[in-house]
């Protein structure tokens, strides 16, 4: 091991590795090489290693990268636009206009920049999104340096970006084509939701999601009103739609799952069906409360997203982890359902699996991709730390977020961002501002 020279060693206090619920290294060091982890070692063994760069976190949690199952990144562009609405007036009357009036490739890649600084600062290395203008995304991840999964948007209606469903498929994939050899860079289908997409367009994207072997990316069983709404028109709720359709199995990433029967549990758990949970955007339009224990206790992978900065506002991943953790209780009754540990695993390596990369990244483990952050625990909202998981998720804030590394580089240093123009993208949302306002 002394013979190999290393590109960094980061030595921390704490590393919560996630491999296991609970486990914690006291005053361990991980060695980086190529971007992944080479070892793992404690922290009196790394001055012996030769290594071109040394990090010292002596107050510190180091753990994987948080991953966000759930999001639309261009929409930070629309945050505090309009709020306390119904999920149907919010979308009807205020964001669709809003979007036809100025999503362009422009507004999306603005946007995305935006998203991406803040996810960033916040210590999320990895973005599930869903929206319009595919290029612009992966040309904001490539900027960034996120691990960016960019789900194309199908609708049946048309938009700025594209005429009907067969259009919005065709653009999705001669985008995607462009960006097929970027290691940090995937595409996704997204189906927008049940309420908005035909039979024969899901037909469609099942057939072509195992072509081409992509993921699906659908907002699900989101509130009552679609259940009720698909019973109407459908003469069944959504995911019995969806399963007769072909559209349950390990590829889809439903976003939500509020509303579900203990048989539709069971249902989702028997066909690995991965559930991205969004508790602030849930409880800001008033859906609900997802029975996470309950999907958890069934064995159903869930992760945690945001959703778009105009239904939540914030894209605060470690709010987000706290949120999905507390609304468990709550919602269940119980204070033992989803601890710490859990919610930091659903935060990380849960959302890492339903993206098809927990073998790469979403845990600290020697051969996996270093997505790493670091947050400071010294702060007086956090002293005194007897235990780093129950901080991490229940004081912390992401203003605690002191280092970001994707396939160790190095994203944010000291609060620092190094990929990204700080002062250039608030002064582009500024503008932005302005053109929303001037209509
Ligand atoms: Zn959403």
């Amino acid at each position: 091991m002394s013979q190999s020279r290393y590109d960094k060693i980061i030595t921390a206090r704490w590393i919560i590795t996630v491999e296991t619920d609970g486990e914690v290294l006291e005053n361990h060091a991980i060695a980086l090489k190529d971007g992944r982890i080479a070892a793992i070692i404690p922290a009196t063994q790394a001055a012996a290693l030769e290594a071109d760069e040394r990090v010292d976190l002596p107050n510190h949690a180091l753990m994987p990268g948080l991953v966000n199952l759930h999001g639309h990144s261009a929409m930070t562009l629309l945050r505090g636009l309009a709020d306390d609405k119904a999920l149907m007036d919010w979308l009807t009357n205020h964001i669709w206009p809003a979007e036809g009036r100025h999503v362009r490739d422009d507004f999306v890649f603005d946007g995305s920049l935006l998203a991406m600084a803040e996810m960033i600062r916040g210590g999320t290395t990895t973005i599930n999104d869903m929206y319009f203008y595919h290029g612009a995304v992966a040309r904001a991840g490539l900027t960034s340096g996120m691990r960016t999964f960019v789900g194309c948007s199908i609708l049946e209606f048309p938009t700025n970006y594209a005429n009907n469903a067969d259009d919005y498929l065709n653009k999705a994939l001669a985008e995607r084509r462009q960006y097929l050899g970027e290691e940090l860079v995937s595409f996704t289908l997204a189906p927008h939701a049940p309420y908005t997409v035909s039979d024969d367009t899901f037909r469609k994207v099942v057939t072509l999601a195992e072509q081409e072997d992509m993921l699906i990316h659908c907002h699900i069983h989101e509130s009552q009103d679609e259940l009720n709404n698909s019973v109407k028109e459908h003469k069944q709720r959504p995911l019995a739609r969806l399963k007769a359709l072909g559209l349950l199995s390990p590829r889809l990433i439903a976003a939500h799952m509020v509303h579900l029967s203990e048989d539709e549990i069971e249902l989702v758990a028997r066909h690995g069906v991965s559930i991205g949970h969004n508790p602030a955007s849930n409880m800001k339009l008033a859906s609900g409360i997802a029975p996470i224990a309950k999907q958890l206790a069934a064995g159903i992978n869930v992760g945690i997203g945001t959703d778009g900065a105009a239904s939540n506002n914030k894209l605060d991943m470690l709010a987000e982890t706290r949120l999905a953790a507390l609304l468990a209780k709550v919602g269940s009754m119980d204070p033992t359902v989803v601890p710490a540990a859990t919610a930091i695993r659903m935060a990380t390596l849960n959302g890492a699996n339903a993206l098809g990369i927990g073998d790469k990244v979403g845990s600290v483990k020697v051969g996996k991709q270093a997505d790493l952050i670091a947050i400071d625990l010294s702060e007086i909202e956090t002293a005194p730390a007897f235990d780093p998981i129950s901080h991490v998720v229940y004081a912390a804030g992401r203003e605690q977020v002191s280092h970001v590394w994707v396939k160790g580089r190095a994203l944010l240093n000291r609060r620092k961002l190094t990929t990204l123009d700080e002062a250039a993208i608030k002064a582009n949302a500024e503008d932005w501002r302005n053109r929303i306002l001037a209509k």
